[in-house]
């Protein structure tokens, strides 16, 4: 009998265990993303995979990829299916998708997707007028005041200014303070309002629809370093019907894996996975890390995982 009841117990016991674990591990199943990509003016031969390692390292993500064809070759085939995804990772900017993918990507958004706009995907299709809501900021390929207007912060608030000229530009590459300004939206809440930025291209004179939600970080573009002299919107959400979108201008794609100082930046990483979290969840709920970069320190992660912390002095402005 007392063996009997011991057996029992234990039955119970590895029961009740294993149904822990399986909780635990549902709990803890990753979310599917997808990483669009294939043409861009930039190292999107680098940039994806590191995109997919820096998710991925996270544990919260499992990525796949949607590569399409070469500049100039014939896209008909390129079809995307984003329905069994919560977030797309925008990095492309190329030819134009057939008309059926940027269908099934409009819909995907309506119906409440997660975008993730990665740097020059903001470059991309000057003509789609969606897209260019999905972005709410853009820049280059023929881009003017018929894009939109201007926005930059000033005077406490994100200007929207019509004036005419050509959208997009920077100046040459340099570390800049990312200076927050909806410090209460949950992918910045945690952060430092001052956090200085590895070497990166600081995007400028951007324009568009300009329907910014939610103003996350600016930088200062100085005239000194080639900029506009402005407060530019670098990092943000935007405001398209259920969809939830994060912007972010940062990360210019070095050479190779290992020489690539913007998407080294632990910001970079940090923001991006949070902006990604938000965007396919609704909800941050990582824990900022202890080498998250201050105003006063850059820190790398120079294997796009949080294990090497790696600190240099930030320049003084
Ligand atoms: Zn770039």
């Amino acid at each position: 009998m007392e063996i009997m009841k011991r057996s029992i117990l234990t039955k119970l016991f590895v029961t009740l265990a294993s149904l822990l674990v399986a909780f635990g591990a549902t709990a803890r199943k990753p979310v599917k993303a997808l990483i669009v990509t294939g043409q861009n003016n930039h190292n999107w031969q680098v940039s994806h995979v590191v995109i997919k390692d820096i998710l991925e390292n996270s544990g919260l993500f499992s990525v796949d990829f949607a590569i399409s064809p070469e500049k100039g070759q014939d896209m008909s085939g390129f079809i995307v299916d984003f329905t069994p995804y919560k977030l797309v990772v925008l990095d492309y900017n190329g030819d134009n998708w057939p008309q059926e993918t940027m269908t099934r990507f409009e819909d995907y958004a309506a119906k409440g997707g997660g975008i993730v706009v990665y740097h020059a995907a903001d470059n991309s299709f000057p003509g789609w007028a969606a897209y260019n809501r999905i972005c709410a900021l853009g820049g280059w390929e023929g881009r003017d005041e018929n894009a939109g207007p201007y926005a930059y912060w000033y005077g406490g608030e994100l200007v929207k200014d019509a004036s005419p000229g050509t959208g997009g530009s920077h100046g040459r590459r340099h570390e800049y303070m990312m200076n927050a300004r909806d410090n209460e939206h949950p992918i910045i809440r945690e952060l430092p309002n001052r956090w200085a930025h590895a070497s990166d291209e600081l995007y400028d004179r951007m324009r568009g629809p300009a329907n910014v939600a939610s103003l996350l970080y600016t930088a200062y573009s100085d005239t000194a370093t080639g900029g506009s002299g402005r407060e530019e919107p670098l990092m943000f959400t935007v405001e398209y019907g259920k969809a939830r979108i994060f912007h972010t201008m940062l990360g210019h794609c070095g050479p190779t894996y290992t020489d690539n100082a913007a998407m080294q930046c632990t910001g970079f990483q940090v923001t991006l996975l949070r902006g990604a979290e938000w965007a396919a969840t609704g909800k941050v709920k990582q824990k900022v890390p202890a080498d998250f970069p201050t105003s006063t320190f850059i820190t790398y992660r120079h294997d796009y995982k949080d294990s090497r912390i790696v600190k240099k002095n930030a320049h003084k402005k």
